[in-house]
C-alpha cells in the first residue's frame, strides 16, 4: 500500500505539489462546518506518493509557536508538555531575548529557532509539521498564508483573520497547498461544552426554546493592541463575542440566518476605535433565537439552553477551566482537561490519519461572516441583516 504524504519528508512534498501531483489532499472547502466528528478523507487514496525513499514516520508531529505572547506562553506551551500527539518542536518570534528564553526552557534546538524574516525558510525543515499562529488577529491571514506555501499545517488562532475575504484566502492557499488548516476552538473537544453539543443537538430535554449566552472581561492596558483598530479588526465581539456566536451554533447545531446587533459604550476615549460592548439576537432556521453578550468592560460567562422539558448551563463555559455545569436534573460532572492539549493532539492526530478536524477554516470564516452580519446590523441602527453563508 502506498504511504499517505505526511510521511514522507516535507521538502519532496512541497517540490510535488509546486509540480501539482499534490491537489485534493483535504476535504474541500464545501465541508459543512458542523460536522460532529473527524471525516474520513474521501481523496486521500488519488494523492499518495510515489517516494522510493524510506519514509519517515512520525509518532508525533512537531508543532512551532509563531508569537509568544501571553497566551502561546501561559497556555498553549505548557499544554504541549501534555500532547501525545505533537511537541513542541519550534517557535517563531521577533524578541531574540524569548527565543533565548524559550530554547533554554523547552530545549528547542538553534536551527528550529525563526524570526519573522527568515519564517518562509521553514520549508526547509521537516522537524516542524504544523505552524500555530498566535499573532494579533490583524496578521493571521499573513502567517498563515505564508506557512500553506511552506507546506506547513496551520493551526490559527480566533478570530481567523479580520475579514470575509482574508478567510477565503487563508482558505485557498492551504487547499492549494495540500495542507489542513484549523481555528483555535478550543472548546469542540473540551467535555462541558461536549455535553452541551449532545443536549442541544440531539435534544434531551426537547426542542430548544431560547439560548442565553454572554462572554466578556474587564480589559486593562489602554496601549495594547486589541484596542488598535488596525491590528484587532475589531473589539470584545472579534476577540469574546465569538465564543458565543460559536456556542449558539454547537448548541443548536444550526447555524444563523439573521442577526440584530445594537452596541453601548461608556469608555469613549478607550474604545475610540474598537466596540467596547454588542448584544445580539440570531436567529436560525428552525426559529429559534440565541441572544448574545459580548463585552470589554463586564464580567460574564455563561452558556444557556432552555428547552421544551428543561434546561442547561455552563458557567464558566468559555474558560480555560475549571468549567461548571449543571442541568435542570443536577449537576455536571466531567473531568477538567487542558483545552489546549486535547485540541492540538486532535489536530495532529487528523493530520496522521488523514482525517478534517471539526475546527476548520470553514467554520472561521463562517464566525467572520456572522461577525460582519453584526457590524453591518448595528452601523444599520440595529436592522435585521440577513447572514449569508
Ligand atoms: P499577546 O499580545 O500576549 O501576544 C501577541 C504576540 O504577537 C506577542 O508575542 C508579540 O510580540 C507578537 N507581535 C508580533 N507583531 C506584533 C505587533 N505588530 N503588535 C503586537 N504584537 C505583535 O496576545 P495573545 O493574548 O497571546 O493573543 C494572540 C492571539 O491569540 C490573538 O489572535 C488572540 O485572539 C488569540 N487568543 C486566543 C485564545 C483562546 O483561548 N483561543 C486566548 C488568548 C488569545
Amino acid at each position: 500500500m502506498k504511504k499517505p504524504t505526511y510521511y514522507t519528508t516535507r521538502r519532496k512534498f512541497v517540490k510535488r505539489i509546486s509540480q501539482g501531483a499534490g491537489a485534493g489532499l483535504f476535504l474541500p472547502a464545501s465541508m459543512g462546518v458542523l460536522g460532529s466528528a473527524c471525516s474520513s478523507n474521501q481523496q486521500s487514496s488519488e494523492t499518495v506518493t510515489e517516494s522510493t525513499e524510506a519514509p519517515a514516520k512520525k509518532d508525533r508531529l512537531g508543532l512551532a509557536l509563531v508569537g509568544l505572547g501571553n497566551y502561546s506562553k501561559g497556555q498553549l506551551a505548557p499544554a504541549l508538555e501534555q500532547t501525545e500527539k505533537c511537541y513542541l518542536a519550534g517557535i517563531v518570534t521577533g524578541t531574540p531575548a524569548k527565543a533565548e528564553e524559550w530554547k533554554q526552557k523547552y530545549n528547542i534546538p538553534d536551527g528550529n529557532i525563526y524570526n519573522y524574516d527568515n519564517y518562509d525558510e521553514l520549508v526547509n525543515n521537516d522537524d516542524i509539521d504544523i505552524i500555530y499562529v498566535v499573532l494579533p488577529n490583524s496578521m493571521h491571514a499573513e502567517y498563515t498564508i505564508r506557512a500553506a506555501k511552506a507546506g506547513k499545517h496551520v493551526m490559527c488562532e480566533k478570530p481567523m483573520a479580520i475579514s470575509v475575504d482574508e478567510c477565503q484566502q487563508m482558505i485557498d492557499a492551504c487547499n492549494q497547498n495540500n495542507v489542513q488548516l484549523a481555528v483555535g476552538y478550543r472548546l469542540h473537544y473540551e467535555p462541558f461544552n461536549q455535553e452541551v453539543i449532545r443536549l442541544g443537538q440531539e435534544q434531551v430535554f426537547g426542542p430548544l426554546t431560547g439560548i442565553d449566552n454572554a462572554f466578556g472581561f474587564t480589559i486593562g492596558d489602554p496601549t495594547q493592541w486589541r484596542l488598535d483598530y488596525e491590528r484587532a479588526g475589531g473589539g470584545a465581539l472579534m476577540d469574546v463575542g465569538i465564543y458565543t456566536i460559536q456556542a449558539a451554533c454547537y448548541t443548536s447545531g444550526e447555524e444563523p440566518v439573521s442577526v440584530v446587533a445594537e452596541e453601548f459604550k461608556t469608555d469613549m476615549e478607550k474604545f475610540s476605535e474598537v466596540d467596547e460592548t454588542i448584544n445580539f439576537t440570531l436567529t436560525f432556521p428552525s426559529g429559534l433565537k440565541a441572544n448574545c453578550q459580548t463585552s470589554y468592560n463586564k464580567n460574564y460567562n455563561k452558556l444557556r439552553g432552555e428547552a421544551e422539558n428543561g434546561w442547561f448551563e455552563l458557567s464558566p463555559a468559555y474558560t480555560y477551566g475549571p468549567l461548571a455545569g449543571e442541568t435542570s436534573e443536577g449537576p455536571m460532572d466531567f473531568p477538567q482537561i487542558s483545552e489546549q492539549a486535547v485540541h492540538m493532539d486532535r489536530f495532529a492526530e487528523c493530520i496522521m490519519q488523514n482525517e478534517m478536524i471539526k475546527t476548520t477554516g470553514e467554520m472561521g470564516m463562517r464566525d467572520m461572516k456572522i461577525i460582519e452580519a453584526i457590524y453591518q446590523s448595528i452601523e444599520q441602527g440595529s436592522q435585521e441583516v440577513p447572514i449569508d453563508l
